[in-house]
């Protein structure tokens, strides 16, 4: 920890740098396609991760991203650690507490009475009552089930209403149900099949009937085919319809009736994610089959690149790789993040072990302040950028109107960006880190509020070997690059590629790495802005013919 001023002030300036440039890299808005496929986490974490997410309408979006990691041995006591941003310190250097989140016994009935948007550290508390409190034995097990999905609806609604938005940007501007209503299929596609509809689907008045079923050995059957893929691209639409009027309702409810539109929305909810999740495929199908959903613009870019419920992530994983990042796969990302809490209380409820693993739970909080935002400025960066690119110099006036276009455009889309914290990820990696090699190199820019406690709750997750991390959104492309440079390997649930605002952890990254991090930055800088200029060279508009080709194209070459 005694490093000297000066090199202090080199580690302070290259945190700067590595600001700047991942605001101007944002800028450029690129992914690294395809991403990598995401590797597994636990998958209590993950769904623990996902009911802990409820942004409120206070905070601004990404405020509320938290990383959540822990140790889970059999016969051992579970220990987590979660780390989340706190967009309410006061102090944005002071040093950083662990808070220990204490057990309630409580009855589910009283976490249902409990006020419905609470700090962090409440919500954490009352999601380990509820999840505790509820009897897979007990014969009111499905009321428990619908009051729980009812429960985490109310302390999430304001961010599903969000996420459910987020169509009008996939369709460009149109809702995802009307782009689906006006869908005219009009070629065969789709080879016919027989499923069974489960009972909740046949028990469900005023659906869209599927024109075609039979009996088989007493059993019901409908057919899937291109005769009635339409029937059934109308039942998604009225599932997603009916989720979408109800958000309104909820919204326009009056305190006294709240309860009751909230039981419609977790009903048509319910119904959703029975469907997306349904073992036949349908809506898959419909999606990666059909061109029901061609009509959606492709320059879709996703903001929140929200987990997904883990039974489907390797089958998401494949079909990315397979179609590329196709409008079916985005469409299908869509619907599994709307369902996520969904997938997460059943899930979570249907493990035998639930009740064991949350018995002898240990859960720390650290809530990270708000970082200093002090960035490279753009004459900063085009003169280091010539600096390191001599060659560049010869486009001088080129490169910069690039650099300014890309840098002043990042500037005005801060809005939820994560800008100004440490992503939670990113410091849940430096503390392990930290408290795994505790050396001056993996250094601490802030002191910590109770070392002891601090170090004898993240210790032994150090020390338990490689760390699995689940986080409610996806990493970045920093982050990602942290969990496999760091001095300790960590395992993320995988990355959108895309590279954001980002600054460095204030403990556990050392000054080694964070180099090793700026050099690859200039080196995509360094890219983008050889693929820009490549882009602004305009052809020549002079006809060519096939003989004049070659020698043109040496004539430039030479130039
Ligand atoms: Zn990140």
């Amino acid at each position: 920890m005694s490093r000297s001023r000066n090199s202090q002030q080199e580690k302070e300036e290259l945190q700067r740098r590595i600001r700047g440039l991942t605001i101007i890299l944002h800028g450029f808005t690129v992914q690294q396609w395809p991403p990598k496929r995401p590797r597994d986490t636990h998958s209590f974490l993950r769904h623990f991760t996902t009911l802990l997410t409820c942004g409120s309408k206070c905070d601004t979006g990404a405020q509320s991203v938290i990383a959540v990691t822990g140790s889970i041995e059999p016969r051992q006591k579970v220990r987590t650690l979660i780390v989340a941003q706190n967009p309410h310190a006061n102090s944005p250097m002071g040093p950083i507490f662990l808070k220990l989140v204490q057990k309630r016994n409580r009855s589910l009935d009283e976490v249902m009475a409990s006020p419905p948007s609470p700090d962090l550290i409440n919500h954490i508390a009352d999601t380990w009552a509820a999840l505790s409190a509820v009897d897979r034995c007990a014969t009111d097990y499905v009321k428990q089930l619908v009051s729980l999905e009812i429960f985490f609806l109310r302390r999430s609604f304001h961010e599903l209403s969000v996420r459910f938005r987020e169509d009008t940007r996939l369709c460009g501007g149109k809702r995802l149900n009307e782009l689906i209503g006006q869908w005219k299929p009009n070629r065969p596609e789709i080879a016919l099949r027989w499923v069974n509809p489960p009972e909740w689907l046949v028990m469900l008045n005023g659906l869209p009937k599927i024109k075609s079923t039979r009996m088989t050995g007493g059993q019901l059957e409908w057919e899937f085919s291109d005769k009635t893929k339409y029937d059934w691209s109308r039942i998604l639409a009225v599932f997603l319809t009916s989720v979408g009027q109800s958000i309104e309702d909820v919204k326009q409810a009056r305190e006294e009736n709240l309860q009751k539109e909230m039981e419609t929305l977790n009903f048509w909810c319910r119904y959703l994610y029975y469907f997306v999740t349904w073992k036949a495929g349908i809506v898959r199908d419909l999606l990666m089959k059909t061109n029901m959903v061609n009509g959606m613009t492709t320059a879709f870019m996703p903001m929140r690149t929200t987990n997904t419920a883990d039974e489907f992530y390797d089958e998401l994983a494949k079909f990315e790789q397979e179609a590329g990042g196709s409008r079916g796969v985005q469409v299908l990302r869509y619907l599994w993040t709307v369902v996520a809490w969904h997938a997460a209380v059943y899930t979570l409820c249907n493990n035998k072990a639930l009740p064991e693993l949350l018995k002898d739970i240990e859960i720390g909080l650290i809530q990270m302040p708000r970082s200093p935002s002090s960035v490279l400025t753009l004459p900063e960066i085009s003169e280091e950028f010539f600096k390191r690119f001599p060659l560049m110099i010869r486009k001088r006036q080129v490169v910069l109107k690039t650099l300014e276009r890309r840098y002043s455009e990042k500037r005005c889309h801060s809005d939820n960006m994560l800008f100004d914290f440490v992503h939670s990820e990113a410091a849940l990696m430096g503390l392990l880190n930290y408290y795994k090699h505790y050396s001056a190199q993996a250094g601490q820019d802030v002191e910590f509020g109770d070392p002891q406690r601090m170090q004898q709750i993240v210790q032994p997750l150090a020390e338990a070997g490689e760390a699995v991390i689940a986080v409610g959104e996806k990493c970045c492309w920093c982050c990602d690059w942290l969990s496999k440079n760091s001095e300790s390997q960590f395992t993320l649930p995988g990355t959108h590629g895309m590279i954001y605002p980002w600054d460095p952890p204030k403990v556990g990254v050392s000054e080694l790495v964070l180099k090793k991090l700026e050099g690859e930055l200039w080196n995509q800088l360094y890219e983008l802005v050889m693929a820009s200029l490549a882009r602004s060279i305009s052809p020549p508009r002079i006809y060519l013919t096939d003989e004049s080709m070659p020698q043109l194209i040496r004539s430039l070459l030479s130039e």
